[in-house]
């Protein structure tokens, strides 16, 4: 896989069009600009990686939009060094882009293919975020707390694992809904662990299924 001027300069359009679609973290957008999008997505959809839209990933599963994975990414608020727990990793795009602004990644994923596939890319890239095979409702309690928490498939309800390995002060982001589309939650744990939460928008994301694939 190589990276081009040409690829360069796709990703400086997309970052201008999350911009004008209200993306303003400088960091996260900076991330966008760097992180090779072409490189999670197959040669034949090369040509199309920068514009926002969702592609096959293959098991049945898709990359987020673009702008999804700013959005979520700007909600989170990250600093340098956020322990992050992300879950649902399939190409590893999102998990690069939340590693480029600095965080130390643990991603889940429940596809095993999806799980090697990106298990090769993304520390090829140079990231060295921690990967597992296996189910995201039971978060990933040997390495807990956490100090943000990012789902990227559409749950059913807010599973109490995952608010338990909220460190106090932290923010999980989670699409909510068991049907085609979700609303966006933001939850914040106050230092006293007292839970508040944000409806911020629809979104459609394949769904956070129970147990491991195949
Ligand atoms: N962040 C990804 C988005 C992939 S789509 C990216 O940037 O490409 C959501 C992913 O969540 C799919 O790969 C799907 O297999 C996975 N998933 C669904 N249910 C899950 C669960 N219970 N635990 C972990 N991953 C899950």
């Amino acid at each position: 896989m190589i990276d081009t001027y040409r690829h360069k300069g796709l990703r400086k359009k997309l970052v201008e069009a999350l911009e004008e679609k209200g993306i303003k973290d400088e960091a996260v957008l900076k991330a966008i600009l760097t992180v090779p999008r072409h490189f999670f997505l197959d040669a034949v959809f090369t040509e199309q990686a920068y514009s926002n839209m969702p592609f096959q990933i293959g098991a049945g599963q898709t990359i987020s939009h673009p702008f999804t994975v700013a959005f979520q990414t700007e909600l989170l608020a990250l600093k340098k060094g956020d322990r992050v727990l992300e879950i649902g990793t399939g190409s590893g795009f999102q998990t690069s882009i939340l590693c480029e602004v600095g965080a130390k990644v643990f991603s889940i994923e429940r596809q095993r293919e999806l799980y090697l596939k990106a298990n090769r890319i993304v520390p090829k890239l140079g990231y060295n975020a921690k990967l597992k095979y296996g189910d995201g409702y039971k978060g990933w309690p040997s390495f807990a707390p956490f100090d943000k928490i990012i789902v990227t498939c559409g749950a059913p309800f807010v599973p109490d694992e995952l608010v338990e390995q909220l460190k106090p002060g932290g923010i999980m982001v989670i699409p909510i809904g068991a049907g085609k589309e979700q609303e966006m939650l933001l939850i914040k744990k106050d230092q006293e662990g007292k839970l508040s939460q944000e409806k911020l928008g629809v979104f459609s994301f394949v769904p956070m299924l129970k147990e491991t694939a195949k």
